[in-house]
């Protein structure tokens, strides 16, 4: 059995695909998600051949049928078996003139548009057997489109309107959609290629799917630290881990659109300073006495640790350049980060 195998490119194919990176959305900010010297074709070019029709271990047989009689013609029939062992289930999905290998393939393809399909190969086959592969390959347009020719393609849609239906074809789930939270429009993002936390919106800046991730993140967390029953999450801890979050990708608290944030809040920069606000370790400038997130024992309790002048220096330091460059709406970045881990580190430690 010969099998077709997948090539170290993109096969060049006579259709207009959907872009492999989205729509709508601003690619100067996108991050991928592999090794930072790949390209988004690279990195589908390797999950092709780690999902490559030799490795899949499940299939979709169809097989064609010559059609008999005074009208046949030279007509087939194309059959998607549906059950192994009970041919009368077998379901045609199309008729070819001749073994016209392209109009097959189109309707292969078609009669799986918008499923997900990665680890299934598919096999045109000379009968049910599947003994005489007439093509193999795997559920993507350019497996089923790469042996097609245009003129092919322009001949099935003058003679049998057969068009490939690419932009349900993507049978790797590759594209994930949402509407963006602030303007509404639709963005679409490559989430096997990207980070799709960097993806931001090409009309309006917000970032589509990191709003929905934090939010839920703060939703969860926020809701526990306002309860005073014994819960687990310190807002050093929160604030830390969104900072990073947010300069992982470059992000600035303005481009987070939440619309549905715990009672009081209304948005990001609002949460990072509530935060900033109730740890214990961030309000050292503020009259000692009255500041609900610092007391006395804190202080004391800071200086009691080796370098304790120090430490509190910098925790000074690092609380007030937070707290500015929240206030500034710059995006954050690793020193951010660095400020953040440090408050939820001396935190813990008094
Ligand atoms: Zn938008």
């Amino acid at each position: 059995m010969s099998l077709v195998q997948v090539r170290q490119a993109l096969p060049a194919i006579p259709v207009a695909l959907p872009s492999i990176h989205g729509e709508n959305i601003d690619l100067q900010a996108l991050q991928l998600s592999g090794k930072p010297y790949e390209t988004a074709e690279a990195i589908i070019i390797r999950y092709r051949n780690m999902f490559s029709p030799e490795k899949c271990r499940w299939f979709r047989r169809y097989y064609i049928k010559p059609h008999r009689g005074s009208f046949a013609q030279n007509r087939y029939s194309v059959r998607y078996v549906w059950n192994m062992n009970n041919a009368k289930a077998d379901r045609t999905i199309g008729v070819i003139v001749g073994e016209d290998v392209a109009a097959a393939q189109i309707l292969i393809g078609n009669e799986s548009a918008g499923r997900s399909m990665t680890g299934i190969r598919w096999e045109l086959c000379e009968d049910r057997d599947g003994e005489e592969p007439i093509a193999i390959g795997r559920f993507d347009p350019w497996s089923l489109l790469q042996d097609i020719s245009a003129a092919d393609l322009q001949r099935l849609k003058d003679t049998k309107d057969l068009v490939p239906d690419v932009t349900h074809w993507d049978f790797d789930s590759m594209l994930l959609n949402q509407n963006c939270q602030s303007c509404h429009r639709p963005v679409t993002i490559n989430y096997l290629v990207y980070n799709i936390d960097s993806v931001r919106c090409a009309h309006c800046g917000t970032r589509p799917f990191m709003s929905r991730s934090l939010e839920q993140y703060w939703r969860a967390r926020l809701q526990a630290v306002n309860t005073s029953d014994g819960h687990t999450y310190h807002p050093e801890e929160i604030l830390a881990h969104s900072i990073a979050w947010m300069a992982g990708v470059g992000s600035k608290p303005s481009e987070l659109m939440c619309n549905s944030l715990p009672a009081g809040l209304k948005s990001a920069d609002q949460v990072l300073q509530n935060l900033l606000k109730a740890s214990k370790v961030s309000n050292l400038d503020t009259p000692r006495t009255t500041s609900p997130g610092l007391t006395l024992s804190a202080v004391s309790k800071l200086q009691k640790l080796s370098g304790g002048m120090i430490i509190e220096k910098s925790v000074r330091s690092a609380a007030s350049a937070l707290q500015q460059q929240i206030a500034s709406g710059q995006p954050f970045t690793k020193v951010h980060t660095a400020m953040a881990e440090m408050l939820r580190a001396v935190s813990e430690a008094i």
